[in-house]
C-alpha cells in the first residue's frame, strides 16, 4: 500500500535553495549600489528579456496589471472604446480595460484549449472596437495568427496578455513576438517568477515602446517634464536582479514542467479525466496543468484528503462577476466559459514535483474519478 504523501501545488523553496548563493550575490549588488528603481539591473534585465521573447523592445513594469494597463493607455484606449477579451481568464485581463472606462466585450473560448474562439471574434467588432486582447492561458498560446489576421483586417491592436506564457511557442516563435504587444507577469506563481510583482511589456515596435517607458514614469520623458499622464509602472531593481538570474534556468524548468505534464497525460489516458489538449504547432510551458472532471468540487476535496493540494482557475466567468453587472452579460452567454469554470482542476506541475507525486496524483485522481 501507498502511503499518503503531502503533495504541494507549489514549491517555490524548491527552486530558490539550488541557486540561493547566486540570487543572493545579485540582490547584494543592488544593495550595495543602491540604484533601487529601474537602473543598470532593469536594462540588463530588459536586454535579455527582449532577446528571450525575441521581440526588439522590452520594458520592465511594476506587475503583470500594471503592464496591460500601460499598455493599453499606450495604444490610446480611452472612454466608451470596446476591447474583445475572453471571459475564462484571470480578473486583470477585463479589469484593466475597465480601469480606462473602457468596455470589456467578451467572447467565448474553445473548449479544447481553453483560449478565446477566433471563430467568434468578428461579430463582436463593432465600429468603437479598438484592440484584441487574447490570453495565452494555462502556458499555451492562443491562435495568435488568426487572431492578428481579423485584427489586420479591421485595424485593430492585438495586445497579448502572455502573463501565463513566457517562453510559450506556436509556429515556433515565442509568446509576445507576434503580436502588436505582449505583457508578461513575473507574479511568484508564474514560471518566471519574482521576489515581489513585477511584470513586463514586449513589443517590435519603437514608438510604442518609447510610449510605454514615459507612461511607466507618469508620462515623462525628462524629469519634471510630462508629455502625458502615465502612472508609476516602474519595476524595482531587486525584482530584476532576481529575474536575472532566474531567466537562465528557465528553459530547464520549463522542460521538467513539460515532462511532469506528459507523465500525466499517460497515467490518465483512456480514463474520464479529460487531459490538457495542445492545439497543432503549440509547444505549452504548461504554467497550470488543467484537467476536466465531472463533480469537480468533490474530486477537489477527496484529493486533499490524500494529502494532495489542486486550484481551480478560475471558479467565476468574469461576465458573472458582480463588478462587471453592468455590461449586461448573464448566465448562458458564453456555455464554454461557464462549463470550464464547473469542470476545471489544476494539478500540480512544477518542475521539481518528484516522478513519485506525480504518479501518486494520478492514482490518486483515477480512484476519485471511477
Ligand atoms: C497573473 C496574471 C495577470 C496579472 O499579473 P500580476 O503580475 O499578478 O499583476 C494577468 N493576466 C493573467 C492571465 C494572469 O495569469
Amino acid at each position: 500500500m501507498v502511503r499518503s504523501m503531502n503533495v504541494k501545488l507549489l514549491d517555490l523553496q524548491a527552486q530558490y535553495l539550488p541557486i540561493r548563493n547566486e540570487i543572493r550575490r545579485a540582490i547584494d549588488e543592488v544593495c550595495d549600489a543602491q540604484a533601487l528603481i529601474l537602473g543598470p539591473a532593469v536594462e540588463k534585465f530588459e536586454r535579455s528579456l527582449a532577446d528571450y521573447c525575441e521581440t526588439k523592445h522590452a520594458i520592465g513594469v511594476s506587475s503583470g496589471t500594471d503592464a496591460l494597463l500601460c499598455a493599453l493607455m499606450g495604444i490610446g484606449i480611452k472612454p466608451g472604446d470596446e476591447v474583445i477579451c475572453p471571459s475564462f481568464t484571470f480578473f486583470a485581463t477585463a479589469g484593466s480595460i475597465a480601469r480606462l472606462g473602457a468596455k470589456p466585450v467578451f467572447v467565448d473560448i474553445e473548449p479544447q484549449s481553453f483560449n478565446i474562439d477566433p471563430k467568434l471574434i468578428e461579430a463582436k467588432i463593432t465600429n468603437k472596437t479598438k484592440a484584441i486582447m487574447p490570453v495565452d492561458l494555462f502556458g499555451q498560446m492562443a491562435k495568435i495568427d488568426e487572431i492578428n489576421a481579423i485584427a489586420s483586417k479591421h485595424k485593430l491592436k492585438v495586445i497579448e496578455d502572455a502573463a501565463q506564457a513566457i517562453g510559450a511557442k506556436r509556429n515556433r516563435k515565442p509568446a509576445c513576438s507576434q503580436s502588436f504587444a505582449g505583457c508578461l507577469s513575473f507574479y511568484p506563481t508564474k514560471n518566471l517568477g519574482a521576489f515581489g510583482d513585477a511584470g513586463a511589456i514586449c513589443t517590435n515596435d519603437d514608438h510604442f515602446a518609447e510610449v510605454c517607458r514615459k507612461l511607466r514614469v507618469h508620462g515623462s520623458g525628462h524629469t519634471y517634464h510630462h508629455e502625458m499622464i502615465g502612472g508609476m509602472f516602474r519595476l524595482a531593481a531587486i525584482q530584476a536582479a532576481v529575474l536575472n538570474v532566474k531567466l537562465k534556468y528557465l528553459n530547464e524548468w520549463h522542460d521538467a514542467r513539460r515532462k511532469n505534464a506528459a507523465l500525466y497525460d499517460k497515467l490518465l489516458a483512456g480514463s474520464k479525466v479529460i487531459t490538457p489538449k495542445i492545439d497543432e504547432g503549440n509547444w505549452s510551458i504548461y504554467n497550470q496543468y488543467v484537467v476536466r472532471v465531472q463533480n469537480r468540487d468533490k474530486v477537489k476535496a477527496v484529493l486533499l484528503e490524500k494529502g494532495i493540494s489542486t486550484a481551480v482557475y478560475y471558479p467565476i466567468p468574469l461576465h458573472e462577476q458582480e463588478c462587471f453587472r453592468y455590461l449586461g452579460y448573464k448566465s448562458g452567454d458564453f456555455p464554454e466559459t461557464e462549463r470550464a469554470c464547473e469542470e476545471v482542476l489544476a494539478l500540480p506541475v512544477y518542475p521539481e514535483l518528484p516522478r513519485e507525486q506525480v504518479e501518486y496524483v494520478a492514482k490518486e485522481l483515477l480512484a476519485a474519478t471511477k
